[in-house]
C-alpha cells in the first residue's frame, strides 16, 4: 500500500498542531512545531483566510495524518461510519481509535502510531493471546492486547511505557505496565477524544 514518505514534521506544521508522528522527538524541545510554529513554505508565515471548503479539507487531512491512514482507506472508514446508526463523525473517530496501531500507541507500547505499526508487523503484539500483525485490525471492547515477552526489553518500548506512565493513559483503557498488557474497558466516547478535532467538518466535506 502506498504511504507518505516525506518529512513528518512538515505535516504537523501544515496542520498547525502536534500530531505526534515522530515518537520520542515529539516530547522534546526538538519538536519542529515548537521551534517553527507556522506552516512550511515561504507563504507559511502569513496565514491566509481559508474558505469553508479549505477548512473542511484541512480538518480531514489533520485527522487522516494523525492516524496515519491513506486517503482511500480513510474514505472507507467514513462510508462505514455513515452506514451505522448514530453520529457519523463520532463513529468515524471511533473506527479510527479502534485500529490496533492506535490502541498499542495509546496503551503506551509504542512512541507513535507509525512505530506501533512496525511493532505489530513484526509479530510483537497479541490480541486475546493470538498474534495479530495487521495494524488496521479493529479492536473491540473487552479485548486484551499484550506485547510478546521477547520484545519487552526493547529500549523504544520501554521508553514509550515510561512516557505513557508519566503522562497518563486514556480512561477507557486499563493498562498493566509491569506486564505490558492492556484491556479495552470500553470503546471511547466523544468526550474521551481530542476536543481539537472538528469531525463535523469532515462529515460536511464528504457529504457534498
Ligand atoms: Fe510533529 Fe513530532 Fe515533528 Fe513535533 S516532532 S512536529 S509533534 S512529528
Amino acid at each position: 500500500m502506498a504511504k507518505y514518505t516525506g518529512p513528518k514534521c512538515r505535516l504537523c506544521r501544515r496542520e498547525g498542531e502536534k500530531l505526534y508522528l515522530k515518537g520520542e522527538k515529539c516530547y522534546t524541545d526538538k519538536c519542529a512545531i515548537e521551534k517553527r510554529p507556522y506552516p512550511p513554505g515561504e507563504a507559511g508565515q502569513s496565514r491566509r483566510r481559508q474558505s469553508e471548503y479549505g477548512l473542511q479539507l484541512r480538518e480531514k487531512q489533520k485527522v487522516r495524518r494523525t492516524y496515519g491512514v491513506m486517503e482511500r482507506q480513510f474514505r472507507r472508514y467514513y462510508q462505514e461510519a455513515s452506514r451505522r446508526k448514530g453520529n457519523t463523525g463520532e463513529l468515524l473517530l471511533q473506527l479510527l481509535e479502534r485500529r490496533l496501531d492506535n490502541i498499542v500507541f495509546r496503551m503506551g507500547f509504542a512512541n507513535s502510531r507509525s512505530e506501533s505499526r512496525q511493532v505489530i508487523r513484526h509479530n510483537q503484539i497479541l490480541v486475546n493471546g493470538k498474534r495479530v500483525n495487521i495494524p488496521s485490525y479493529q479492536v473491540r471492547a473487552g479485548d486484551e492486547v499484550t506485547v510478546v515477552e521477547g520484545a519487552r526489553n526493547q529500549g523504544r518500548i520501554q521508553w514509550a511505557a515510561q512516557r505513557s506512565e508519566d503522562l497518563g493513559r486514556p480512561e477507557w483503557l486499563e493498562v498493566d505496565g509491569d506486564h505490558y498488557k492492556g484491556t479495552v474497558k470500553a470503546l471511547p466516547a466523544r468526550s474521551d477524544l481530542s476536543p481539537s478535532i472538528n469531525e463535523h467538518l469532515i462529515v460536511e466535506l464528504y457529504s457534498k
